[in-house]
């Protein structure tokens, strides 16, 4: 298969392309409630994985869906953080991957954003806030207004040196 060819949404995505579709038609999205607590400092990154369990609503499949969850060494925490490195998730398919980077936003709420390729540098960039089966779906679809609206798109050490996409 050409890599140009899009490949068939695997199972997930079909369902959050469903789940996009039924919140532009009805204007509602799907309620998953509160997000999971923390209950202990030394298991952050099981909680960011169980945090995006529950926003993606992982768990109404009737398979498991599994979740790599490390530090990512690129992308600070909070913006403009030093200390303490994001967290990189990954949700492996037989063909590919869903990638996502997990950060603080200025409200101090815990943000997720889908990880693809630079549009202009090609190196992998957080591209655009996914909180919702629905935003993934939109995303899939390329239907939201605010495509390549991630706040960290802008802010991303990721981007080639002399990536035009990069802020200052
Ligand atoms: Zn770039």
């Amino acid at each position: 298969m050409p890599s140009t060819m899009r490949k068939p949404f695997n199972y997930v995505e079909t369902a959050a392309v469903q789940a996009a579709v039924k919140r532009a038609r009805t204007g509602q999205a799907g309620q998953v409630g509160p997000d999971p607590a923390l209950h202990s400092e030394d298991a952050e990154l099981r909680w960011v994985e169980a945090v995006l369990r529950h926003r993606l609503s992982l768990h109404s499949f009737d398979r498991p869906v599994g979740i790599r969850a490390q530090n990512d060494d690129t992308h600070p925490l909070v913006a403009n953080g030093r200390h303490f490195p994001a967290v990189a998730l990954t949700i492996p398919f037989a063909d590919r991957t869903l990638d996502f980077l997990a950060t603080y936003n200025d409200r101090g709420r815990l943000t997720f954003d889908v990880i693809a390729p630079c549009a202009q540098c090609g190196k992998p960039v957080p591209t655009e806030e996914i909180n919702s089966l629905e935003d993934l779906g939109d995303y899939l679809l390329q239907a939201r207004d605010t495509l390549g609206g991630s706040p960290r798109l802008r802010t991303s050490p990721a981007h080639a040196s002399a990536c035009p996409a990069r802020g200052n």
